[in-house]
């Protein structure tokens, strides 16, 4: 069952694409998180995006793609893969579907999570405060203008797109985070059986 969340920043997809990875028994591929990773680990790859990251801009396609295709292909056989962050362009969705039809995979759900974008801004004001000492360095006002620009920009356009060629759903992403799953978890039981 392979499945991607869709949302604006600070819509809690990590949140619950970790929830549904440690219930199910799935594999999480967080792109941001990956490449936070070899932003710190200061790889050849991790040099090149950290600037862009920091200012709210998208990585190039052709990097991503990389690390997403050899990602699928290390964890075909898993139960379940969880794409949060990724697809953020057509193109990245339209390789994702190449990729997985070429390990004779399919895409089997695509969950947006809704918000106001009005308190998205506050939301990720409050987990840059929380987490000070550890904070992102695109948790910032500046950088979340931005990340929310591309969202709409490059981002929001695949809501069509799914709605058109996938079995999609919206879920309301301003209840309370344990509300949010309970959604999602029902999404997925009725799917499963
Ligand atoms: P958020 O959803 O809160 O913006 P992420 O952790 O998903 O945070 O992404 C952080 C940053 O990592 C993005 O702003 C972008 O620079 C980069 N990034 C993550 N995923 C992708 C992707 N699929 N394509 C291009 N850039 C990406």
């Amino acid at each position: 069952m392979n499945i991607i969340i869709l949302g604006p920043p600070g819509a809690g997809k990590g949140t619950q694409s970790s929830m549904i990875t440690d219930l199910f028994d799935f594999v999480q591929f967080s792109t941001g998180d990956i490449l936070r990773e070899a932003v710190d680990a200061k790889t050849s790859i991790g040099l090149k995006v950290k600037d862009i990251i920091a200012k709210g801009d998208l990585v190039a396609d052709e990097l991503i793609l990389e690390i997403i295709s050899q990602k699928i292909a290390n964890n075909k056989n898993e139960k379940g893969i969880i794409f949060d962050g990724f697809p953020r362009t057509i193109l990245q969705a339209d390789e994702l579907l190449k990729v997985l039809s070429s390990y004779e995979m399919k895409l089997d759900l695509v969950i947006e999570l809704a918000v106001d974008e009005n308190i998205l801004l506050s939301r990720i004001e409050t987990r840059a405060a929380e987490n000070s000492g550890n904070t992102r360095d695109d948790d910032n006002k500046d950088a979340l203008k931005k990340r929310l620009s591309v969202y709409h920009k490059q981002t929001s356009p695949l809501i069509d797109y799914y709605k058109k060629h996938s079995n999609f759903f919206s879920v309301d992403g301003m209840m309370e985070i344990n509300k949010v799953s309970e959604n999602i978890i029902s999404i997925l039981n009725k799917r499963l059986n």
